[in-house]
């Protein structure tokens, strides 16, 4: 497999043989990729006889709520206690969709306590930072789940065609790929959904669970946000959002309402990049996306403390919103070669 070594292979073998308590980690803020690669790894080490807990940093949008396996999901953020007593009995781990401490935020500190448990590493994010026992890290695979999907093929092919592993594992890759529409130019993601379409699944109710699943006020205010919140600069090919608590309040805004309302202003004609500022309670958060060359995880790490891939990137910022466009415009300048 192009993705994995012989040797990856046969030390995760016997990583997973020799594991007893295996606990699986993904970032802050998870996304459909976080959470699908995740419970399709857990439904598959289940099967296997394994006894295994996925914990998450903090809490995730409800249109990933109906994902099977997802009631046994701990929240670091409102069972501490517990996920942290599971943190220090795990003799395994394996760090999915990120490939640095800092995105899993306070759960850090407790996972870099337990220095005896073996670390696997499963990404597709630029420059792993994190060192793990193993590492399985490649940024050409669409998506964290896809990676997952290979690996595990590589491992058991009857147990990956369980419906519950193959569920969790296609909305990974569909969710990272934009419904594949980005980030999936290579047939080794059609290979893996055509196995995963052979398990049985019903990609239609997949789709309907994941974006015909919001509420009215979440359309409402993504109407308010294009119609008043977006500004255009055409002469840098980039437009913005922004949104301040209060405007998300108007709306009773629930975690991932704003999923996707970055990628819209992409579809402006010769707007290569979009940003999405939310203002949180201390910070704002924001999202980054770009067509093409244009690398928006510089920008993030350069400027905003953040990372992520070329084209979807993240990051924050502890001036105020304001503040924060006032910068994001100021530095634009700086990459007029790429922008005009
Ligand atoms: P989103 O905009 O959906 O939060 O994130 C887009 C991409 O950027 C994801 O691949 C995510 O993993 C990455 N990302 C988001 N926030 C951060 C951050 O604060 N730091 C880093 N390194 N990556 C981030
Ligand atoms: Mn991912």
């Amino acid at each position: 497999m192009e993705y994995i070594s012989e040797k990856v292979l046969e030390n995760t073998k016997n990583a997973i043989e020799t594991a007893s308590n295996i606990v699986i980690v993904t970032h802050m803020n998870p996304d459909g990729d976080a959470i699908g690669s995740s419970l399709g790894l857990y439904h598959f080490l289940k099967l296997s006889g394994k006894s295994v807990t996925v914990i998450t940093p903090n809490s995730y949008p409800d249109f990933l709520h109906w994902l099977p396996g997802d009631d046994d999901v701990v929240d670091f953020d409102r069972k501490s206690k517990k996920a942290s007593r599971l943190i220090g009995e795990a003799d395994t781990f394996f760090l999915l969709d990120f490939n640095e401490l800092k995105r899993i935020g306070k759960m850090g500190e407790v996972v870099s306590k337990n220095k005896t448990a073996t670390k696997i590493l499963i990404d597709h994010h630029p420059n792993p930072v994190e060192k793990c026992t193993i590492e399985l890290s490649d940024i050409r695979v669409s998506s964290t789940a896809e990676l997952v999907f290979h690996l595990l093929s590589l491992l058991n092919n009857e147990l990956v065609s369980d419906i519950n592993v193959s569920e969790c594992l296609f909305t990974g890759i569909m969710t990272d790929t934009g419904c594949f529409s980005f980030n999936s130019s290579r047939p080794s993601t059609f290979e893996a959904v055509s196995a995963l379409l052979k398990s049985g699944i019903n990609k239609d109710k997949i789709y309907d669970n994941l974006y015909n699943n919001f509420s009215d006020d979440r359309m409402k205010l993504l109407g308010f946000s294009l119609d008043k919140r977006m500004t255009v600069i055409p002469e840098y090919k980039t437009a913005y959002i922004s949104l301040t608590m209060e405007e998300m309040k108007m709306y009773n805004f629930s975690v991932g309402d704003s999923e996707g309302f970055v990628n819209f202003p992409l579809s402006i004609k010769g707007v290569v990049f979009t940003v999405l500022f939310l203002e949180k309670k201390g910070y704002v958060k924001l999202s980054l996306r770009s067509k093409g060359d244009f690398p928006a995880n510089e920008v993030a790490k350069k400027y905003f403390n953040g990372g992520g891939h070329k084209n979807a990137a993240g990051g924050e910022s502890m001036i105020s919103l304001s503040e924060t466009i006032k910068k994001f415009e100021s530095i634009l300048p700086e990459y007029t070669h790429l922008l005009k």
